[in-house]
């Protein structure tokens, strides 16, 4: 589309999250000044935990001109390493891909994820998003959506984007009802101090430990921040939303792990952790209509086990916007959005439901994306 175009379409953002603060950024480094950002939430927080970015997002940080800003607030890793749960077998330790393959060295980021959407909702200009804005309905008209919000508001925009996460209101009502399936797993998630994590900080590079029982810890060393942030997943048949957690069950699933992360299990603050069922989607057939298009978690929600969710969601942002300037107009810019990323996601999908085994793995990185 002519930049003229693209200045001028009337964007809606629903989500302000990673997908919905990074399409905005995304579409305002290609000229679009008309691009409104409709968060449910009243103030914008994240889950107390780290976060991987990913040699290809921190690529396209340093197009959006805020690579200095997610430097601030980020360790470089060159690696990422995967033990047996008692930490006496390596089972690989291999260098992020696409590390080398840009005109400077991206590392992978290692971030808090309260420091990341504050650092892409501050590389946005003041009134671009809207909290407090829940999305209720969504009339798709063909080239133009009417959005109807529980505050009472309505918006009516040419282009509107549904990154509006793994419930998405925009998936549902327009794409796929089908619900968020359950994966039989919990993600535990914590920040420690690096004074209490018993010698497990030696770099910056994170560490997995996969135990013998379908547990799995990992720790994302923050040093930047004098912390590690303390991660497992684990087993369960309980698919509540915060399912309760106490040390001593903790300790019971850790039991023959690697010393070091029994003595922080042991010795970290059990209300301090997030406890979370954890779920994905099924791959969705289609993502856009002439004028609506799904981002980010709503469009491919997957689970965690290759830590490209979020990374996901800042590659279609990318793609999205590319999108825009190859296309001869909305509708078409839509379908090479799809045509572009859907085939990456639906495979990252299939790939994270495989979940981690120890006794397969021969890659830390089987999608090698
Ligand atoms: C345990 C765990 C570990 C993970 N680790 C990693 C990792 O290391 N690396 C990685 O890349 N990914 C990881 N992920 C995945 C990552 O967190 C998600 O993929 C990412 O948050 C998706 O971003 P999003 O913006 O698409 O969706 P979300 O983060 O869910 O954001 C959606 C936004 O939309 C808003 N919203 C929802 N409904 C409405 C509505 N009706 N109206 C208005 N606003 C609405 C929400 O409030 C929210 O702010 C992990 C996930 C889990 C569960």
């Amino acid at each position: 589309m002519k930049s003229s175009e693209i200045k001028d379409l009337n964007i809606a953002i629903v989500g302000g999250g990673y997908g919905g603060a990074s399409a905005a950024k995304a579409l305002q480094s290609i000229g679009a000044e008309n691009v409104h950002v409709y968060e449910q939430a009243s103030a914008l927080a994240q889950v107390g935990a780290g976060i991987g970015l990913r040699p290809p997002s921190v690529e396209l940080f340093r197009a959006w001109g805020m690579f200095d800003a997610i430097a601030a607030v980020s360790s470089p890793s060159d690696h990422l390493e995967i033990f047996s749960g008692d930490g006496k077998q390596m089972f690989a330790s291999e260098e992020w891909p696409f590390l080398h393959a840009y005109k400077q060295v991206n590392h992978n980021r290692i971030i808090h994820r309260g420091d990341f959407i504050e650092a892409l909702l501050g590389a946005l200009p003041d009134g671009m998003v809207h909290i407090g804005h829940k999305l209720s309905t969504i009339t798709d008209n063909g080239d133009h959506s009417t959005l109807v919000f529980e505050n009472g508001e309505t918006v009516t925009a040419d282009l509107v984007i549904g990154a509006d996460g793994i419930r998405s209101t925009v998936r549902n009502q327009l794409f796929s009802d089908k619900p968020p399936v359950f994966s039989g797993e919990h993600a535990y998630r914590t920040i420690i101090s690096i004074e209490d994590a018993f010698g497990l900080v030696t770099d910056d590079n994170p560490r997995f430990y996969m135990g013998q029982n379908g547990t799995i810890a990992y720790n994302l060393p923050l040093r930047h921040r004098g912390q590690l942030s303390f991660d497992i997943t684990a087993q369960s048949d309980d698919d509540s939303w915060a399912p309760e957690i106490t040390t001593d069950y903790l300790l019971s699933i850790l039991d023959g792990f690697d010393e070091r992360i029994v003595d922080v299990a042991r010795t970290l603050d059990i209300s301090a952790m997030t406890s979370r069922s954890v779920f994905d989607i099924d791959a969705v057939d289609t993502w856009h209509s002439d004028s609506v298009a799904l981002l980010g978690d709503a469009a491919h929600a997957m689970l965690h086990h290759q830590g490209q969710g979020a990374n996901s969601a800042i590659l279609d942002a990318g793609g999205f916007a590319d999108a825009l300037l190859q296309g001869d107009s909305v509708t078409d810019s839509l379908a090479i959005y799809q045509a572009t990323r859907k085939p990456v996601t639906d495979e990252l999908q299939r790939i994270s439901r495989l979940g981690w085994n120890a006794q397969t793995v021969d890659s830390a990185f089987p999608a090698k994306a």
